[in-house]
């Protein structure tokens, strides 16, 4: 098989290591009997979902999250065992393969239940289907909002204990990552109004994602959804210090294609945007926004053999240009995320240079670069 972008330098190096330690450290926070489940959707955030969930099993994940069916059914392939539970809402006409591959999966509507118990019924069930409620405590996106809602799917799952396993309960938190903790407070006081009253609680009762579970740990119930942190990315930003240091596991490295000494007055790159004031030395990378790099980039700087240099004219497609304080060599390194030397370039940095987020950079990263994984 033909690896697309095998024959070029630009990777992205995972740090294995990077994601034990921040994950591991997660894990002996919890309060005992608390389970870390590992978010690996969205291709681990970019880092590689299967790679990052062999890492976090090894660091004590005793679980997985993903969005999508398919993902899920990915990690089943490469051999993963443990719970993996699907955030995302589903087909209810793909029951039968959650059922077949013990996949859990969260419901946000009892028509969900209805149509899969029919095509359940078609089906010869060798377990009941686990399911997670999904409640909509001030997120707006999925779930059930009220009490009443929750009384009666609660109740369709007990009349219905071949079909279903009721296996876990949730919410999101839309605000835990700010440091007015208002709203936060406004969603905790409607979880417990949705809750509070259940006689019998499921086997996983979870609220938290990475910023619940670091700055808000009270309310974590007996499960964390473990996505951001455990990459190694504040989910703040920057507005709230880590309670302890995250690692970044996501390096972004290349080298130099070719430098050249370009005259005063020629152009860089589509549309002319830079003129050259004086003879120049400008160096040609093989990055570019096919690849997730952002075009918005003109004008940050990569790091070539770790010093900093700006990215001069347009981001193309497949290449960028960067200014030289001299002459380098062909094959010299570029680090456009990471370290070299004293020089350090973060996602966090692109983000904001980009007025976006890092998860957006990190998930946006295209399959023409290839991972390397160090352990
Ligand atoms: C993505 C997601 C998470 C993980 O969020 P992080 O901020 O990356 O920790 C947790 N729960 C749900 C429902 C999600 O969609």
């Amino acid at each position: 098989m033909v690896v697309v972008g095998g024959h070029r330098p630009t990777q992205l190096v995972i740090d294995c290591q990077a994601l034990r330690a921040n994950i591991h450290t997660e894990v002996d926070r919890l309060a005992a009997g608390c389970d870390l489940f590992m978010v690996v959707k969205a291709n681990g955030y970019g880092h590689g979902a299967v790679q990052v969930a062999q890492a976090a099993k090894e660091a004590g994940a005793t679980g997985f999250c993903v969005a999508i069916l398919d993902e899920a059914l990915e990690l089943r392939a490469a051999g993963f065992d443990e719970p993996i539970l699907v955030l995302g809402v589903t087909e209810p006409a793909d029951a039968p393969v959650m059922v077949e591959q013990n996949i859990s999966v969260a419901v946000a509507d009892l028509e969900w239940l209805e149509l899969a118990t029919r095509s359940l019924s078609l089906f010869e069930m060798v377990q009941p289907l686990p399911v997670h409620l999904a409640l909509d405590t001030g997120m707006g996106r999925i779930g059930f909002q009220t009490k009443a809602e929750v009384e009666v799917v609660v109740d369709f799952l007990r009349q219905h204990p071949a079909q279903f396993n009721f296996e876990g309960i949730f919410t999101h938190f839309s605000t835990a990552d700010d440091p007015n903790d208002d709203y936060f407070q406004k969603q905790v006081a409607k979880w417990h109004d949705l809750t509070d009253w259940l006689p019998q609680k499921p086997r996983y009762v979870h609220v938290s994602n990475s910023a619940t579970s670091l700055w808000h740990d009270a309310c974590n119930g007996n499960m964390v959804r473990f996505g951001a942190a455990g990459y190694g990315l504040n989910p703040s930003g920057t507005a709230i210090a880590e309670p302890y240091p995250l690692q970044p596991a996501m390096s972004l490295t290349s080298e130099l294609m070719q430098a050249r000494l370009v005259p005063a007055g020629s152009s860089v790159s589509y549309g002319a945007t830079y003129t050259l004031p004086e003879d120049e030395w400008i160096g040609t990378v093989s990055v570019g926004y096919a690849d997730g790099y952002p075009r918005r980039m003109q004008g940050f700087d990569v790091l070539v053999d770790g010093q900093r240099c700006e990215i001069v004219g347009r981001v193309c497609m497949d290449q960028l240009m960067v200014r030289l304080p001299h002459r380098y060599p062909r094959r010299t390194k570029v680090t456009l995320i990471g370290q070299d030397g004293h020089e350090r370039i973060t996602l966090q940095d692109i983000a904001d240079y980009c007025d976006t987020i890092h998860y957006e950079i990190a998930c946006g990263f295209t399959t023409r670069v290839p991972r390397v994984y160090r352990h």
